[in-house]
């Protein structure tokens, strides 16, 4: 589906396709990224200043029911948090680094076959399908073997109240990296 098509079945739902609505699905098309509601409220507001909160999450949740965007969690890396991306497309799936977020998008056949598969064992027809792997991408892979490699070395003394209790961001429980 082409972001085209997409304003052509709005049209035929009779869904007026405002100023506004129109900035989010380019945003949310154009940009290629995963974007959470509250960013694209930033991003929209930008173009449009008039924009507000509520019209975000109408549209949004307009768009969702329409087919015409997908809802993502991404392994809920950033707590409750919802993901947008337009059904344009092809099947990808996606891969979410736990430990700094980023997300990658794995396309290809293995996708197709699993489909296929799941439909002759389960005589099922597959409408959809989300498919979500986490992990360490190999940056944070290296980081967290230095900081493995560290806290081996140095073990954390045995816990003063800490000045700072702010918990860090990426991975509650992990003891707070030491430079070397
Ligand atoms: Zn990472
Ligand atoms: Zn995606």
């Amino acid at each position: 589906m082409t972001l085209d098509s997409i304003q052509v079945s709005l049209k035929e739902r009779g869904v007026r396709l405002t100023r506004q609505r129109q900035i989010l699905l380019e945003l949310i098309d154009k940009t290629g990224a995963h974007l959470d509601a509250e960013r694209l409220y930033q991003l929209a507001k930008e173009r449009d200043p008039k924009i507000n909160r509520v019209t975000v999450y109408r549209t949004l949740k307009m768009l969702k029911t329409g087919g015409l965007v997908d809802e993502l969690d991404l392994m809920h890396y950033g707590g409750d948090q919802h993901y947008y991306e337009t059904r344009v497309k092809q099947e990808h799936a996606h891969v979410i680094c736990l430990r700094c977020g980023k997300v990658e998008e794995f396309f290809g056949e293995p996708l197709q076959r699993l489909r296929k598969q799941i439909e002759s064992h389960f005589g099922f027809q597959v409408l959809l399908a989300r498919t979500e792997v986490g992990g360490y991408c190999a940056h944070c892979q290296t980081l967290r073997a230095r900081e493995l490699e560290e806290l081996r070395n140095h073990p954390p003394e045995p816990a003063a109240p800490a000045a700072g209790t702010r918990a860090s961001r990426s991975g509650a429980g992990r003891a707070p990296a030491r430079r070397a």
